[in-house]
């Protein structure tokens, strides 16, 4: 195989802004294709092609496209001359005897300078395929779907298409600060954010140095994972042990995790006021837990008055985060075991509504403002690659 053919969906549908989609997906692949051997990446026709000088690593650069953000779907093949030999010698090459029980051809022809048609093609095709492999044709449950692409006076065939991720390209919706606790939503919660075009900063609390340092590892793994999408995040480290402790000499335990989501907050705006982030990102869902009620929900939000709090989640039950999770490889990692700050000094109850009156009446026994600014300025920042490719 030499060459990849990319298609998007939501990305075709931007009308006047469609070239600044276009751009952004084709450099995100670029990115994401380092050190695969391709020689070329053009869009033309609303589809994307990249071609690989042979020997290319073409199965592991579809692997890697696969999960670039605004891809509908990739295929690996061959490109051919616009003409049925050539087309049938590709086709031949990439259905093998033995290799499919069953089988499909489907053309397309755009704006081309094939004199023949589409369904021309498929019956000729489709002829020859099963001619030389005595395989049956299925058009409605095939086995193996041979693709045939036309367009620009060149063509494409390649076989079977793997699905992406779809969305938009990270880039082409501004940035945002997700806040990722070692859990399972957290983790989806920034990566929805990811699919919708953002660039996610992730910012994640510890307890260090009274909780050891396993949540540390736990945000740094799961920011590998999400950088096999995002293809490079910065991670923020912040430390919040020491403001807990005034949260926990100073308040009533009812209170105290509220008062660390409010901490939470003012901490997660202010780092994005010096990282020019537009608004914060939390994995909340109504109700899964205390602190997930709408009072409290508005409660914490009135820590940062003004100021954009995204919950993706808010309408997504547990066990559908968790299918999510495992589909895009973070639950392994959120599934195991390590010490968040949220457990910290954890009282035996929470309350689930209390007021923003009730808590900014205990808030004044602390110094917020120096609490913050501390906090911020333990913080170590880096930024995390994907994983190396096995
Ligand atoms: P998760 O699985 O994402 O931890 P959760 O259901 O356990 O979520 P909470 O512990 O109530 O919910 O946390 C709610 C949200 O607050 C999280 O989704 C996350 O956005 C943020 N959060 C909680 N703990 C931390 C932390 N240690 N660092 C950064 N953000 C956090
Ligand atoms: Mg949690």
């Amino acid at each position: 195989m030499d060459t990849l053919i990319v298609h998007y969906d939501e990305v075709g549908l931007k009308g006047g802004n469609r070239h600044r989609f276009e751009d952004q997906l084709m450099a995100n692949l670029k990115r994401a294709l380092r050190g695969t051997g391709y020689r070329g990446v053009r869009c033309s026709v609303g589809r994307i092609t990249v071609d690989f000088k042979p020997p290319g690593l073409v199965s592991e650069a579809a692997a890697r496209a696969a999960r670039v953000f605004g891809v509908a779907n990739v295929g690996a093949g061959l490109r051919v001359e616009p003409e049925i030999i050539s087309i049938g010698d590709a086709a031949l090459e990439l259905m093998p005897v033995g290799s499919f029980t069953s089988f499909a051809v489907r053309a397309r022809r755009a704006r081309s300078s094939c004199q023949v048609d589409s369904r021309e093609i498929e019956r000729a095709v489709g002829g020859l395929i099963q001619e030389r492999t005595g395989a049956p044709v299925d058009l409605s449950n095939p086995d193996a779907t041979l693709h045939v692409e036309l367009f620009s006076g060149s063509g494409i065939v390649y076989r079977d298409r793997r699905p992406g991720p779809g969305g938009l390209p990270v880039g082409t919706s501004g940035k945002l600060v997700a806040l990722m606790s070692g859990g399972i939503d957290s983790p989806v919660a920034a990566w929805r954010m990811m699919r919708r075009g953002a660039e996610v900063e992730l910012l994640h609390f510890h307890g260090r140095p009274y909780t050891d340092a396993s949540s540390l590892t736990q945000a740094l793994d799961l920011t590998r994972a999400l950088s096999r999408y995002h293809l490079a995040t910065t991670l923020h480290l912040v430390p919040l042990g020491a403001a807990q402790a005034e949260v926990v000499t100073h308040c009533p335990p009812r209170l105290r995790l509220l008062l660390y989501r409010r901490l939470m907050l003012r901490i997660a705006t202010a780092l994005s006021d010096e990282r020019g982030a537009r608004a914060v990102v939390t994995g909340d869902s109504l109700g899964q837990v205390a602190s997930q009620t709408l009072e409290n929900l508005a409660t914490t939000d009135a820590a940062v008055p003004g100021r954009q709090v995204l919950r993706p989640l808010i309408g997504t039950g547990k066990l559908e985060i968790v299918r999510e999770a495992e589909a895009i490889g973070t639950l392994q990692i959120s599934n195991r075991r390590h010490q968040d700050c949220c457990v910290l000094f954890n009282p035996r109850s929470t309350s689930t509504h209390a007021s923003a009156e009730q808590t900014e009446a205990v808030e004044i026994a602390l110094d917020i403002n120096a609490l913050v600014g501390k906090a911020l300025a333990g913080r170590e920042s880096q930024v995390v690659e994907a994983m190396s490719p096995r």
